[in-house]
């Protein structure tokens, strides 16, 4: 839903709503008295309404952030907590959304439909521990069996014994599975694979459609601190997975987060939320950290939910790759020692399949001191040279030596006279 005077009535109800609530005083702690409700006039009103970031949402007891009484919960989640700002855990109701303008189960947002059609009996659950939500294990058809994503071997074991069909779990999961359920399985007998918990970049998908010719592929972009805000109709599931459709019942604003200000259509910003409903939680303003493009197009499901793509989280101060880790203070550092270079960049991590196999690739880009070597290529191949030996990706091993190891490929360097316009100076951008 777009954001204009229209969504204003709904969006003082949800304040007032959260303000008054007799379970929570979350937002009445997070505001000081600031936000009232009756005086959110105009767009510009709900635009100084303080974001909700991810830290007050961790930071939280996970008590402090129900909003209704305990029956209508059914199922926590949590995050692993690997990003050093410890686990984020947030209870849920049954995972319900609106559609159709009807709130239902997010289980019957498409995939429970495909589901039916495609008579699946018994679906695998291969995730990471801490996100298979309980809501889930009610649900009786398709049976639902719990798999060990720390144990491949008796995973794929269990999944060739009950003769699965579906799988729900993560593009990263599924990849490193797939070598042992071949082994013991069929995989033409998969009709239905979920994911969840990641996106999953299109060169993945290519590789999935291949390694499971007879599967429907679908992913949800699900923000799992609060209600089901996407859908991924069957014409978005074909075209691309990043692809989604933004239901009703939540406002989405699509922010230059340096600025604060409203991105161009068709432009990259960090998709910001806010859901009008009243649900267990409720996200106001909600930094998802995700950064989306609105897209302008009609889809072909005929839908009136406006399209996004998800181009995945920005601004990581490192990243971990296939049990590497690479910090942007790294990358600094081979450009100090790289003589020639302004010490600014970007980083980029993308994928690319070779021969069935997933590699990554770093890209960095760079702005050449002299402005005479922004188009020479034997400076640039000699940067680039430089820049892999002395990236050093743990104490001794370098990315040049990890692109021998066969783990990466090679560095990628681009030079550009001044760098894009983004939220923060020096961080990652990871493309899958
Ligand atoms: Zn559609």
């Amino acid at each position: 839903m777009e954001l204009n005077d229209s969504s204003l009535p709904q969006i003082r109800r949800i304040l007032s709503w959260v303000l008054k609530n007799k379970y929570s005083d979350f937002y009445r702690k997070k505001y000081k008295g600031k936000v009232i409700p009756s005086k959110i006039k105009t767009v510009n009103d709900f635009k100084k309404i303080p974001f909700l970031e991810r830290e007050d949402l961790v930071s939280a007891s996970p008590f402090d952030k129900i909003f209704t009484s305990f029956n209508f919960i059914k199922g926590v989640t949590a995050t692993s907590g690997t990003t050093g700002k410890g686990p984020l855990v947030t209870f849920l109701p049954e995972r319900m959304s609106m559609f159709e303008g009807k709130r239902v189960s997010a289980s019957y947002l498409g995939t429970k439909n495909k589901i039916i059609e495609l008579g699946i009996k018994y679906y695998l659950l291969i995730k990471p521990p801490f996100s298979i939500n309980n809501s889930i294990l009610e649900n009786r058809s398709p049976f639902a069996v719990i798999a060990d994503p720390d144990n491949f071997t008796a995973s794929a074991e269990i999944a060739s014994r009950l003769r699965i069909e579906a799988i729900h779990t993560t593009p990263t999961i599924l990849y490193f599975f797939t070598p042992y359920l071949k082994k013991k399985y069929d995989l033409k007998k998969i009709k239905f694979i979920q994911f969840g918990g990641e996106l999953c970049s299109n060169e993945k998908l290519m590789l999935f459609k291949r390694t499971f010719p007879n599967s429907y592929i679908t992913n949800r972009y699900v923000a799992s601190e609060g209600p089901v805000i996407t859908w991924q109709c069957e014409y978005l599931a074909q075209k691309n997975l990043q692809l989604q459709h933004l239901l009703p019942g939540t406002i989405a604003e699509c922010l230059d987060t340096l600025t604060g200000e409203e991105v161009a259509r068709g432009d990259v910003g960090e998709l910001v939320y806010t859901i009008l409903y009243p649900d267990v939680f409720v996200p106001i303003r909600y930094r998802t950290g995700d950064y989306v493009i609105f897209k302008e197009e009609k889809c072909k499901c005929k839908k009136p939910y406006p399209i996004f793509e998800a181009l995945g989280k920005i601004g990581y101060d490192s990243i971990a790759i296939q049990g590497t880790k690479l910090l942007i203070s790294d990358i600094l550092d081979a450009i100090k020692k790289t003589k020639g270079l302004v010490n600014d960049f970007k980083a980029h991590v993308h994928e690319r399949i070779r021969g069935g196999r997933i590699y990554y690739i770093v890209e960095v880009q760079l702005i050449p001191k002299d402005k005479k070597n922004l188009k020479n290529l034997l400076f640039k191949e000699k940067i680039r040279d430089k820049m892999e030996k002395n990236l050093y990706i743990s104490s001794s091993l370098t990315y040049k030596d990890l692109v021998d190891k066969d783990v990466f490929l090679p560095l990628k360097v681009e030079f550009m006279e001044k760098l894009p316009h983004e939220p923060k100076r020096r961080y990652f951008t990871a493309h899958y």
